[in-house]
């Protein structure tokens, strides 16, 4: 059946997807910036650490990945084995794009002079295989400090692509590390105006920001957590009003796994929903399609594979 067909017909519940991925063999997985219907399908929802501990482990036959193109060549790496695929190929992501793979290249050989000596090249995890097989270690927003602290001190370090999570983990950490001057689209678009605005109409309020936000809106927050480190704060937490800076499908997941809080989505500086237009670009209808013609397929060229696979294995042994 032709994909234009699939998508007319009805879809049907999320369970009833889940089910019939179970009996055709395929593991859905989904990240937590997906909507509400999506986390619903899934076998498994998670952010990025999670997604990757579940690809390298799942020996999964094939995986239908919800989430944007990077995660899908994440889980394509560690799960080699698998068929990988997505429910739309064009769900990029602006942070991932900000960092092409030659331009780094250049700029590490441009540091080697300078330097005289190799940085040690750690790489967010929003960013396309190509860039990671040039990195020595990969991290992601919830691992990204124990990595750096991995790295001896008198080691010089390029982190790429976030210079917001880079920034933040200089400030934390003591480090000196040099940025690549990425960021986020969506987490760029908080403003610490209306934050604050927010705040004071919600006096006694905790505000919990993601390291991908710019510094005056972290400054401005009462934690900066990576998505699992959220999640574990309101799961302990009772009774409290969350302002949540981070992307606004996140409290899908606070909701049905801490509902004894209340979450308010953070709003940025002309938008008040602050959701990526790339992860938006799954549906339920594409993930239906997909299951089906087990396609758009995601592949990592041969020549990327093993050295962007150890760089996210000796992530892995981090923690
Ligand atoms: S929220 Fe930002 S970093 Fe995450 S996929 Fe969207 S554009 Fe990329």
């Amino acid at each position: 059946m032709k994909n234009q067909e699939l998508t007319l017909l009805e879809v049907p519940e999320p369970a009833e997807i889940r089910d019939w991925a179970t009996e055709n063999g395929i593991t859905i997985l989904a990240h937590s910036y997906q909507e509400g219907f999506l986390q619903e399908a899934a076998h498994f929802v998670g952010d990025s650490l999670e997604l990757a501990r579940y690809a390298a482990k799942a020996n999964a036959k094939a995986i239908c990945f919800c989430g944007v193109h990077f995660m899908a060549e994440t889980a394509k790496l560690l799960s080699p084995e698998a068929e990988v695929f997505v429910p739309d190929m064009e769900a990029g992501c602006s942070l991932a794009d900000s960092c092409k793979a030659e331009d780094l290249a250049a700029f590490k050989e441009h540091l080697t002079r300078k330097l005289g000596k190799r940085p040690t090249t750690v790489a967010y995890v929003n960013c396309s295989a190509a860039v990671k097989a040039q990195c020595d270690i990969i991290c992601t927003s919830g691992n990204a400090r124990q990595v750096v602290e991995s790295i001896p001190e008198d080691e010089p370090i390029l982190f790429v692509p976030d210079k917001h999570l880079g920034g933040w983990l200089n400030e934390t950490l003591g480090r000196e590390m040099i940025l690549w001057n990425g960021a986020c689209e969506v987490h760029e678009l908080f403003s610490v105006d209306t934050l604050k605005d927010m705040q004071a109409d919600n006096p006694g309020s905790i505000t919990i920001t993601h390291p991908e936000c710019p510094k005056p809106v972290r400054d401005a927050s009462d934690h900066v957590l990576g998505t699992a480190g959220m999640l574990r704060l309101v799961k302990s937490s009772e009774g409290e009003t969350f302002i949540v800076g981070t992307e606004a499908n996140m409290i899908y997941r606070f909701e049905k796994e801490a509902p004894q809080n209340t979450y308010l989505a953070a709003p940025g500086a002309s938008c008040a929903c602050n959701l990526c237009p790339y992860m938006q670009l799954n549906t339920p209808e594409k993930l239906w399609a997909s299951l089906h013609k087990r396609g758009p397929q995601v592949d990592v060229a041969e020549e990327l594979r093993e050295p962007a696979r150890l760089a996210l294995e000796r992530m892995l042994a981090v923690v």
